[in-house]
Parts: structure tokens; sequence; C-alpha cells
């Protein structure tokens, strides 16, 4: 975890003389600046890429755009880690009165970035989780435990298909 803080943060827009087409904001700010920590689910270790557009509705200060951001996250069923890739894509905000004083995004970034995190997370669609008995993470391959049934099971491998009731 990098821990050197920026002197100035980095969402900071200063728009004394906003043209009237506006501006692009784009760069990439880390979750560190923007105050978000990692936690035991999420790893927080690459920076968020903002794309954002500001510009002048009448007396306000209008900013669009998009932010996206990889970060590495543990599966809810095998507990192993994975990429989770974020996106914003309707990221809008207005400010009023604030002519000629310079903006501070960082806040609302970090809202509209926090709202992007899953509830929950799977490292793929269809991935097996881990066996209750013995721990096994059964995307790496079968473990034993479904094998100690009774033999007829095994000789008849669509027995099991009828003990489930669907
Ligand atoms: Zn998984
Ligand atoms: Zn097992």
């Amino acid at each position: 975890m990098e821990q050197e803080k920026a002197s100035t943060p980095a969402l900071i827009c200063q728009i004394s003389n906003l043209p009237d087409e506006g501006i692009d904001l784009e760069g990439d700010v880390s979750f560190e600046e923007l105050d978000i920590q990692s936690d035991y689910r999420f790893t927080l270790d690459r920076p968020m890429h903002y794309c954002l557009h500001v510009s002048l509705a009448k007396q306000d200060v209008v900013v669009t755009g998009r932010l996206s951001a990889t970060v590495t996250a543990i599966c809810d069923r095998c507990a192993e880690p994975a990429d989770l890739h974020l996106e914003v894509n309707d990221v809008l905000h207005m400010y009023k009165n604030i002519l000629g004083q310079p903006i501070d995004l960082t806040e609302e970034v970090r809202e509209d970035i926090l709202l992007a995190f899953p509830q929950s997370f799977h490292c793929s669609e269809d991935c097996k989780g881990i066996c209750p008995t013995c721990g096994k993470n059964l995307n790496e391959g079968p473990c034993g435990c479904g094998k100690k049934d009774d033999g007829d099971s095994r000789e008849n491998p669509w027995s099991a298909l009828d003990n489930l009731k669907l």
C-alpha cells in the first residue's frame, strides 16, 4: 500500500475561466486519495481512472463523465482473489453558485465509485466454490468427499441424479 499523500487533491477543479465548451478532466487517482481503504474483501491496489467533463449551465457548474477501476476482490464462493472491474458511466453532479471558486470533486467521485462495489462477487459465473466438508477449492478439481456414498451411486452414475428432488 502506498503511503505517500498527494500534496494537492487530484480532483480539485479551478473554474474561474471555464470556456463555453467546458473542459475535460482525465487522469488517475488512487483510492487512498479518495479516502477509500482496502478491506478483507477488496484490495484497492490500482488507481481509479476518471474521465470527466466540466461545463457551465447558466450559473451552475455541471460535471458529467465516467469512472473506472480494477480492484482485487475475494470470491464469495471459493475465497480466492480475482480482478473485479468497476465502472460508473453516469456521473452527474451540479454545483450551484460557485463560479470563480475551485470545485473539489473528490467527495462526489468517492460516493460514485463506492456505489459501484457489488454486494457479492464471484470470480466466475460457474465458480464451484469450496467443499463444505473438506474445504478444497473445487475449481481445482473434485475432492473425494462425494465418493463416500454407498457403492450403488458409483456403479450407476444416474442414481445420484434420481436422488435429486428438482
Ligand atoms: Zn470463486
Ligand atoms: Zn470435499
